[in-house]
């Protein structure tokens, strides 16, 4: 059959030819900016003819910085587009992971949200290879910036032309995109996607039994366009002609709420903590969500209690899915197998709340201390994948020899696997507490503690002990209002688990602290509770 190249240029051609009148609408700092795909392609057109203009070559990185909205959509076509690697940095690093990154990637021009411009200034000392940074405003001119030399993104667009051809001859294992991922220690690591991974990625957010994205959909990615492309969401409504919502910079859970009802929002994505933040929002306010019909979780595992919140409460169906900015992310999602449908509502609860199966084109391994795991739902090991949109390297980087083995992707995670396939995942190996010779899941007793009424967020952590090596210690953050006390929720976990399995203490707090895409830092609860049991 035809040997035709899967690039995204001809994903937006798609939509300009066959959606010109659907919308790409993104919250602004004044309202609600709203354009139609015919448009936003003209103008994606011009941004990849100016970036052409400023000397950008075939294969040269494009950095982003910058929220979620219209012009970084129309970055992530127009910098592929021209031959270009989208480069989305993470705008909550640290200084030195951002000077780092965009010196690895040899970025050559940055595009940049004009209220984040104090973070590029901050490193602008460090950076050795941009040679020009793009500003984008709603202003008519510039902010104040010491940054040099630089340019107004709408003044560009201006003077670029509109019919500008898109690249025809892209290569389709060439590099379209480029993430980079926090390590446990160190740099961050830079994972290149392909045109044809993101691609055939799109393809299965498409599918019935994935997130089965459609023109019917009005798409939200909360998860930000920083963080795994914002799981490919973008790419796949933009190729279906699905109308998206952005939700702009400094987004809040009540903006969040405010817009699904304003759009009568249909798929939204994002992290535990996000939906966590919105239940909160929904409780306090009077919020009409009836729109939606899958909020689409990863990043972290979903607590069940917050599955059940969602759908009992507030009839909104949820969508758990895991994956890694390595895997583009998508690599499994938890829906109910059709004669998994009449089983009782806890045990449909249960398997929800697992991390689900395989998305068809990808592969896997589980690994466990003898080879492959017996699917039991019970021995753990390490899961493997492989597949058309898994990295096979970290960029430029040695530590690629250790992930990446025999062709597959080693992803740091402990699962269990059930006899109908379904993974679970247990940990990641750096979380796992190992006490006396013995594993214990941080998620599961997390999870557990979760779905107490007075607790709002909980994370265990594995702590250093004088006999046992390691030892759990939950870290609470109860509900405004709540007055649960240790006591009440020991009384509460006892029964769900071993007794070797309750943590040690449970620690109360204001709040946990939160990774750069809003994940649990496990790492700087581990540094505070450090002596714990020593002293
Ligand atoms: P980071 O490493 O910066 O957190 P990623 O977003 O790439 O960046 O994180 C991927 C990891 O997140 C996975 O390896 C896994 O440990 C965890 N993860 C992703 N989705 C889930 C999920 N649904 N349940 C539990 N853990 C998840």
């Amino acid at each position: 059959m035809m040997n035709v190249p899967l690039t995204l240029p001809a994903m937006l051609e798609r939509a300009e030819k066959f959606f010109p009148k659907k919308e790409v609408i993104t919250r602004t700092s004044t309202g609600t900016h709203r354009i139609n795909y015919k448009d936003l392609t003209e103008r994606t057109r011009k941004l990849s003819h100016a970036l052409e203009k400023l000397g950008v070559r075939e294969g040269e990185r494009v950095g982003t910085f910058a929220w979620n909205h219209y012009r970084h959509l129309e970055a992530y076509f127009a910098i592929p587009g021209m031959g270009g690697v989208l480069h989305t940095i993470n705008i909550r690093l640290a200084a030195q992971h951002i000077s780092y990154i965009v010196n690895h990637a040899e970025d050559k021009v940055l595009l940049i949200d004009a209220d984040l411009l104090p973070l590029v200034e901050a490193v602008q000392d460090e950076l050795k290879t941009v040679e020009a940074f793009i500003v984008m405003t709603d202003d008519e001119e510039l902010p104040e910036t010491k940054l040099s030399p630089v340019y107004h993104y709408e003044k560009l667009l201006k003077e670029a032309d509109g019919t500008y051809e898109f690249k025809k001859d892209i290569d389709e294992n060439a590099a379209a995109g480029m993430c980079y991922t926090s390590a446990t220690t160190g740099n961050p690591k830079g994972v290149v996607y392909s045109h044809r991974g993101i691609v055939l990625h799109s393809m299965a957010l498409g599918l019935a039994d994935t997130a089965a994205v459609s023109e019917s959909d009005v798409a939200m990615p909360v998860v930000p366009m920083f963080h795994a492309n914002a799981w490919g969401l973008p790419f796949a409504a933009v190729w279906f002609g699905s109308n998206q919502v952005m939700p702009g910079a400094q987004f809040s859970p009540k903006t969040i709420a405010e817009q699904i009802e304003s759009e009568r929002v249909t798929i939204t994505a994002g992290v535990p903590t996000i939906w966590l933040g919105l239940l909160r929002e929904l409780e306090t306010g009077d919020y009409d969500t009836s729109s939606l019909r899958s909020v689409l979780c990863g990043g972290s595992a979903a607590p069940k209690g917050m599955i059940r919140a969602f759908e009992e409460e507030y009839n909104v169906p949820f969508l758990h899915a895991y994956g890694m900015t390595e895997t583009a992310p998508l690599a499994t999602i938890s829906r109910l197998k059709s004669y998994q449908k009449d089983l009782p509502e806890e045990e449909r609860l249960e398997i929800r709340s697992k991390q689900g199966s395989l998305v068809p084109g990808l592969e896997m391994k589980v690994i466990g201390k003898d080879g492959e795991v017996a699917w039991d739902g019970k021995e753990m090991g390490e899961l493997l994948l492989r597949g058309p949109w898994i990295a096979d390297e970290y960029y430029q980087d040695e530590r690629s020899a250790e992930a990446f083995q025999d062709g597959w992707l080693y992803t740091g995670d402990v699962v269990t696997v059930d006899e109908e396939g379904i993974i679970k995942i247990v940990d990641r190996t750096k979380d796992l507490i190992k006490s006396g010779g013995e594993w214990i899941s941080s998620v599961d007793l997390e999870n557990a503690l979760m779905a107490h009424e007075d607790v709002f967020e909980a994370a265990v952590i594995a702590v250093p002990h004088p006999e046992l090596q390691e030892r759990p210690v939950a870290c609470v953050v109860l509900k405004d209002g709540a007055n649960s006390s240790q006591g009440d929720l020991y009384e509460f976990l006892k029964p769900q688990f071993a007794k070797w399995w309750l943590p040690d203490d449970i620690v109360f707090m204001e709040s946990i602290p939160k990774t750069s895409v809003g994940k649990f830092l496990k790492r700087a609860l581990r540094d505070q509770l450090e002596d714990h049991f020593t002293i």
